[in-house]
């Protein structure tokens, strides 16, 4: 008997195996033991192979079947398959995503704590004054731009050995603490949450909303409901009561959200309303957490599990019900292989399932947004806040004016200086959003006009930091140099820097606010496992009075006690010639500005812009979906992007640029000689916006057509032709940004 198995290896196809006479048969989803050149790995059987014409002694023996039964539920074995065939991607990247870790069935064990590095003042001092050489300076200087210090794993990441940070901490230039780096998923102590009240009275809108879709689960068939919420409008409270119905009528429910973060609270107000059999499942998890949340599921002691998006792959069975939150955020979107979209999957889990599935947000995606109004999905819709506590109040500030009254280098508006101020003084709280990290955003000279850019990426270096911890640094690929003191151009003395992110907004703020209790929410910021949740909660506790941050701070999030919202640069994106850019712009500035006034005193947004009559600005700040949409949609159809039509994007990369221009256009002409048939247009090849990453170049090319299987199928026929380009080019089915 032969069987087709995967294996959790990258860009590997299924493998075909012959199981011998003296083993037991393994059905479907089973692991099974084979060998895979000179070593063995653990797969899944995926299904039976027919006999093939192979000679007999080519096909290799099974060499342990670990299961009687279905270790993957057979049902995530056939959607694992389905992703690997939708998204172009080899079912050896897509089972790795479904298998718990460890699922050879070894001990799981966790490291308890970190020992984290950090330079002493000593240390500071030995990096300005350049004492130090080879490998010691490497180390100083990572710590020296990292003030809350670094794990030693993440240092031996970077060639920092155990050795040399021995002797930097007996030299007194670095110091060493213990870290506990594994957090009990449960654990939610830090978070504030208005947990559920089951007496509590839903509003009208609520219970209409609930109602529908009540009737729809119900129905126990398949059907798409877009909950289309202001932000406050009470969405998660509808969520646990539609999850208590569905979990009565004897489901299962599947919550996912777009980011770790926000997985506590929600993993607390549904512990609170359906106790011990809630599970969670996020790659922040150690280990050994996943793989016991993982196998309390698939025991079936789960009624609800709550993720991020590879929960959708979570071995639950009975499914009745999937909540997809904030289902426009691009972090529902892999970005590697299998580049899959954790809505689409849920649609497609979710159809194989007869479940309901929900996708709720308060600024639908484009997709979902053309979906209903095609009426493919159902509408519900949620206006008004909970107590009708009215939207924030919203004061476009032109920087134009600002600048032209108050001189270039202006950050904070005289109108978000003042507001700031006014909440220190009434003790409320501040949201203040700039999507762009780091101090400076490039470095330049000011004699030859040459710019400080990254040696393996075509990207300038963005400045991190200040005084002798101000180090340049690549946001693609990490490359770290010190900022010299005179052009590596021109020899000249004038080195400025531009632009500014995060960090000199926080400066900024703690100017403008002398007193206040300033924190930064950023990538940078929480490097550290569990830095996160604790700023978060320290916000929620009201220890924290502004908090300055990326996108990050914009995400569903509830802070009764924020009054006021500032948008240092609304347009951050705006720019970019990519076909989501006003949506993305109108989704983060109409969620930022909704996390104002969400407590009992009105909120107030200051929105600062240098195009103050964009339509994504305008329609963001009055809050018009509607308007919006059909403004957006119409663009999309003129130039034809999604949702009007699908795309697949393509990257080839090659060590020389014009190697990954003749690999792109060869490529593009195989397809295009099919395209006629294929009913596909396919775009370039071109340099890719950015151009070198990693010290590769990448050359892009974009299909559109009506029918994604065809252009796959055209796409794929055409890597096929040269086989050795499979690991230089990337597929992107469905891409969420072009860039
Ligand atoms: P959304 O997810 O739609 O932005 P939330 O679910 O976060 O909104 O609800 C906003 C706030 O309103 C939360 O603090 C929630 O506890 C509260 N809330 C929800 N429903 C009600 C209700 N029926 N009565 C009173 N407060 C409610
Ligand atoms: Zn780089």
């Amino acid at each position: 008997m032969l069987i087709h198995v995967a294996v959790p290896v990258p860009s590997l196809g299924l493998l075909t195996y012959r199981v011998p006479e003296s083993l037991p048969r393994p059905p479907v989803g089973a692991r099974v033991v084979v060998p895979l050149g000179s070593r063995t790995v653990t797969g899944i059987v995926m299904d039976d192979a027919p006999e093939t014409t192979l000679a007999a002694a080519d096909v290799k023996p099974v060499t342990q079947v670990l299961d009687d039964h279905a270790f993957v539920p057979v049902e995530v074995v056939e959607l694992a398959r389905w992703t690997a065939d939708y998204y172009a991607a080899g079912p050896g990247d897509t089972i790795t995503a479904v298998l718990p870790p460890k699922a050879r069935g070894g001990r799981a064990d966790a490291h308890k704590t970190m020992r984290v590095a950090t330079a002493t003042v000593a240390g500071l001092e030995a990096v300005a004054a350049g004492t130090l050489k080879g490998r010691q300076l490497d180390a100083m200087e990572l710590l020296a731009c990292a003030p809350a210090g670094l794990g030693t794993p993440e240092l031996a990441e970077r060639g920092i050995t155990a050795d040399v940070v021995s002797r930097l901490v007996r030299g007194g230039l670095v110091s060493i603490r213990q870290e506990r780096v594994d957090r009990d998923p449960f654990d939610t102590s830090s978070i504030d949450v208005t947990a559920s009240d089951p007496g509590r009275r839903l509003t009208q809108e609520q219970e209409t909303a609930l109602k529908r879709l009540r009737a729809l689960a119900d129905s126990q068939t398949f059907h798409v409901a877009l909950v289309h919420g202001v932000t406050g409008s009470g969405k998660t409270e509808v969520y646990l009561r539609l999850s208590a119905a569905v979990r009565d009528a004897g489901r299962r429910v599947l919550m996912l959200v777009p980011e770790i973060a926000l997985t506590p609270a929600m993993v607390a107000q549904f512990r609170g309303a359906f106790g011990e059999r809630v599970a969670v499942q996020h790659s922040a998890l150690s280990d050994g957490e996943r793989h016991d949340q993982w196998q309390r599921i698939r025991r079936g002691d789960i009624d609800v599990v709550v993720g991020t998006r590879s929960a959708v792959f979570a071995p639950l069975e009975r499914i009745g019900l999937i909540i997809v939150d904030e289902e426009h955020d691009g972090s529902y979107k892999q970005d590697e292989s299998p580049r899959y979209h954790g809505r689409d999957v849920a649609i497609v889990r979710g159809q194989r399932a007869g479940a309901l599935v929900v996708l709720g947000s308060a600024t639908p995606s484009m997709e979902s947004g053309y979906n209903a109004s095609i009426g493919r999905y159902e509408r519900v819709v949620l206006e008004r806040r909970v107590l009708d506590r009215p939207l924030a109040a919203v004061k476009i500030v032109d920087m134009r004016e600002e600048f032209a009254a108050e001189g270039p280098d202006l950050v904070l508006s005289r109108a978000l200086s003042q507001g700031l101020a006014l909440r220190l003084e009434r003790r409320e709280q501040a949201l203040v959003l700039l999507n762009r990290r780091g101090f400076a955003t490039a470095v330049f000279c000011r004699q030859c006009a040459g710019t400080m850019d990254c040696p393996n990426c075509s990207v300038s270096l963005v400045v991190h930091g200040e005084g002798v911890s101000r180090r340049a640094r690549c946001h693609y690929c990490n490359y770290t140099a010190r900022v010299p003191a005179v052009c590596t151009l021109c020899a000249g003395p004038f080195l400025d820097q531009t632009g500014f992110g995060t960090e000199r907004v926080e400066l900024e703020v703690r100017k403008a606010c002398p007193g206040a209790r300033v924190a930064r929410l950023d990538r940078d910021a929480i490097r550290r496992k569990g830095s996160l949740t604790t700023l978060l909660g320290k916000f929620a506790a009201g220890e924290i009075d502004v908090l300055v941050g990326t996108q990050m701070i914009a995400k569903g999030h509830d802070f009764p006690r924020v009054t006021l919202v500032g948008v240092v640069s609304a347009d951050v994106g705006l720019g970019m010639a990519d076909f989501r850019a006003s949506e993305r712009t109108f989704q983060l500035l109409t969620q930022v500005v909704g996390r104002a006034g969400r407590g009992e005193r009105p909120g107030e947004a200051i929105v600062q812009t240098l195009y103050p009559d964009h339509y994504s600005v305008q329609l963001a700040c009055r809050q018009d979906y509607a308007a919006f949409f059909e403004r957006e949609i119409d663009f999309r159809r003129k130039m034809r992007y999604p949702p009007l039509v699908s795309m697949i994007n393509i990257v080839v990369r090659s060590r020389t640029f014009a190697g990954a221009m003749d690999e792109a256009s060869g490529i593009a002409q195989r397809m295009r000689g099919d395209a006629e048939r294929s009913g596909l247009k396919v775009l370039g090849p071109a340099p890719a916006p950015i151009g070198r990453l990693r010290g590769e170049y990448r050359a892009q090319l974009l299909i559109k057509g009506a029918q994604r299987k065809r252009m796959r199928e055209a796409l794929q026929a055409a890597i096929a032709a040269r086989p050795e380009l499979q690991r230089h080019v990337l597929v992107d089915v469905d891409p969420i940004s072009v860039l």
